[in-house]
């Protein structure tokens, strides 16, 4: 049986116009492509351009502005009454797998090559849904993201580019133990626990030498675990430091999964690069966060807490992990409007995988709902990221010189932030993956 969204995702595929072969050769031969449309939003946070055309060659952006000359041989792309910004960045997903199994089930009912070709199909639909970065926060089977970014990155099948955590890092009992089996059980592939500072720092050296282009450590309990509760800090703050002091000196980031006031500034106080979720964000963790002067972001994902509690077919979680959705939703929200009215930067992710692939863009309707400006949730989503991430250079915002992500929704999404919900042209590195407003 398909679940209503998997049908959904299917038919948004087949009304997608998917040119990759010709597009690649585009892209590798410098052909000058003019987009054209009634708006532009840069990522910078500077007022909407209008109209507004953009000049791409090969992979780069070249020339912004109002009117730009159409050289002899330029492929035009006129998007009409269209707003193009610079393609989204999701700093937390889970994209391999099947959305339909718990993650804690995966290793008994799925596989690492099935979950790699589900990763496949949710990579191809979060790049036409706009999100042409994620940060994807770690797989049910370790190393299985390390493939989908090199499956990507080597042009075999469609998706963001991917920066990937391996092996998330979690201690015995905690939120990232998936192996809750009978003691006499073991999946002897699975090996991402570590407790002690030691089993920490090995556990770092072993992701970083196979392949993660980070670190994501579990600090806390999760909503979607049976271990210890989300508000707990289940790792000591001698072990975070650990995994920051041996990942720093790799130069790679951590990110810290924490929900619990406690875990979230024990976290900060090590200098983790993000707190994902921060939940129970109070006061304190404000200020630690203020003081650590755009070093140390926090990434909520608030449209979780309602996804989790949905109804359909395929959602495979259980009445308790709703229950503890529903009981942590009111602390969530409220520690999202503290950081909003502390004035701090908030980083955009998701979790997409508990929250349907391709509906990445939700995120954007709650946070406004919550009171941030659709313009600072669409800077959160593209160049406040691209900064957090240190892709700054690359990605994050339409200016010359910077890699050609760029996609476009009808409409303008300062109006009706749910029009990020319906973007209607992908373009990454130059290459369009999607092309159904013309
Ligand atoms: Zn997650």
């Amino acid at each position: 049986m398909m679940s209503g969204v998997l049908q959904r995702s299917m038919l948004l595929l087949s009304l997608c116009f998917i040119l990759a072969p010709s597009a690649i050769a585009d892209a590798t031969s410098s052909q000058v492509t003019i987009l054209k449309a009634a708006r532009l939003i840069d990522g910078t946070g500077a007022p909407a351009l209008s109209p507004a055309m953009v000049r791409v060659e090969g992979d780069r952006i070249i020339e912004v502005g109002s009117r730009l000359r159409i050289p002899a041989g330029a492929r035009l792309i006129d998007l009409g009454d269209a707003t193009l910004l610079p393609g989204l960045i999701d700093l937390h997903t889970h994209l391999t797998g099947d959305e339909r199994v718990h993650w804690e089930d995966a290793l008994t009912k799925s596989t690492p090559p099935r979950d790699a070709l589900w990763g496949a199909r949710n990579a191809r639909i979060t790049l036409l849904a706009g999100f042409t970065t994620c940060r994807d926060m770690g797989p049910a089977w370790p190393y299985v993201d390390v493939e989908l970014r090199r499956a990507i990155d080597e042009g075999a099948v469609p998706g963001p580019r991917m920066l990937v955590a391996g092996a998330y890092v979690s201690s015995t009992g905690g939120a990232g133990d998936a192996r809750q089996f009978s003691t006499y059980v073991d999946v002897p592939a699975v090996r991402n626990l570590a407790d002690g500072a030691n089993e920490v720092t090995k556990a770092v050296r072993t992701n970083l030498k196979n392949g993660a282009d980070f670190i994501k450590i579990l600090v806390t309990g999760a909503v979607l675990s049976k271990g210890i509760s989300p508000g707990a800090q289940q790792y000591s703050d001698e072990e975070i430091r650990a995994a920051v002091v041996e990942a720093h000196r790799w130069g790679k980031q951590v990110a810290a999964h924490a929900h619990g006031a406690e875990g979230i500034k024990a976290a900060i106080r090590a200098g983790v690069r993000t707190v994902d979720h921060g939940s129970y964000l109070d006061d304190e963790a404000v200020s630690l966060l203020l003081h650590a002067n755009r070093q140390v972001f926090y990434v909520p994902t608030l449209y979780t807490y309602e996804a989790i509690d949905r109804s359909d077919a395929g959602n495979p979680i259980p009445e308790s992990e709703r229950q503890r959705a529903r009981d942590i939703r009111a602390i969530g929200y409220a520690g999202f409007k503290r950081a909003l009215a502390a004035g701090l930067p908030i980083g955009f992710g998701t979790d997409a995988q508990v929250i349907p692939h391709g509906q990445n863009a939700k995120e954007f309707a709650i946070r406004v709902k919550l009171g941030e400006a659709p313009m600072a949730a669409i800077v959160s989503a593209t160049s406040l990221n691209a900064e957090i991430i240190g892709w700054q250079d690359r990605v994050g915002s339409i200016i010359p010189k910077k890699l050609a992500d760029i996609i476009a929704v009808s409409g303008d999404p300062l109006r009706d932030i749910t029009a990020l919900e319906r973007v209607r042209f992908v373009m990454k590195d130059g290459v369009v993956y999607r092309e159904d407003l013309r």
